[in-house]
């Protein structure tokens, strides 16, 4: 669904952010990307959402070059790290905001609304303001939002980081089952090592802007390729 050919990102034409990224996404993937801070997990996300420019390569969703399309109409979904919410919205207005556009029917989007806010743990809080939030509910707000849409395509960076460890677990278990049902393909960007090994279909370990590694949870635990990916994902050697 999701192809990339030696794709390529530097910031002012200095040294590569990313660089000869080579990777096939297959639909319905739960693809997860892991890797230090500063990495270039965000940047490779914000790339494919068409946030930010491509400075080498070719990027294809659904085998069409989208290099330079609009954010708008490459049908996805995202979740940010810093979740970005409309402060003069209520709850419920900004989980439903972007399905205004979509033609999505009122009586859908009420159901659609009832059905996320549940799985989320919102269904109370739906007439407040995010500021009236704590930033885990606010959290919880993004990804309703981003999972609402429906859209065939999600990327998620980081959108579990503020929850404790108890909520973390039931969110990725609802994350989980929500993908398999719609058959959504999911990039998810994570530091947790146990939220990209119990997730991840495949794992990639990305460091100074260069793959690691890729492959099933089994297979990068038991056989990593380097030193670095063994010290990431914790296993003995
Ligand atoms: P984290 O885990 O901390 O979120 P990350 O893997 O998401 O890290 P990125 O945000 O993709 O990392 O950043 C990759 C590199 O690009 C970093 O060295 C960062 O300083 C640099 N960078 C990011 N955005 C910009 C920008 N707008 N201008 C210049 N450099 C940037
Ligand atoms: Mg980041």
């Amino acid at each position: 669904l999701v192809k990339m050919q030696e794709l390529a990102k530097s910031y002012d034409n200095q040294y590569n952010v990313l660089d000869g990224i080579n990777l096939e996404i297959e639909q319905g993937e739960f693809f997860v990307l892991v890797g230090p801070s500063g990495s270039g997990k965000s940047t490779l996300l914000r790339m494919i959402a068409g946030l930010e420019d491509i400075s080498g390569g070719i990027l294809k969703i659904n085998d069409k070059v989208v290099n330079h399309l609009q954010p708008k109409d490459r049908n996805l979904s995202m979740v940010f790290q810093n979740y970005a919410l409309y402060p003069h919205l209520t709850v419920e207005q900004n989980i439903l905001f972007g399905l205004q556009a979509k033609k999505v029917s009122k009586q859908e989007q009420q159901q659609r609304l009832t059905e996320t806010a549940e799985m989320m743990g919102l269904s109370e809080l739906l007439k407040r303001k995010p500021k009236q939030l704590s930033g885990g509910q606010r959290q919880r707000v993004a990804l309703a939002r981003s999972v609402v849409s429906h859209a065939p395509l999600c990327l998620m960076d980081e959108p579990l980081s503020n929850l404790d460890a108890k909520l973390r677990a039931h969110m990725r278990i609802e994350i989980r089952r929500l993908q398999k049902k719609l058959g959504l393909t999911m990039i998810y960007v994570t530091h947790d090592q146990v939220e990209a090994m119990t997730m991840g279909d495949r794992i990639m370990v990305l460091n100074d802007g260069k793959i690691q590694q890729v492959g099933d949870p089994i297979t990068l635990y038991n056989q990593p390729a380097n030193l670095f990916v063994a010290s990431f994902i914790g296993s003995p050697k």
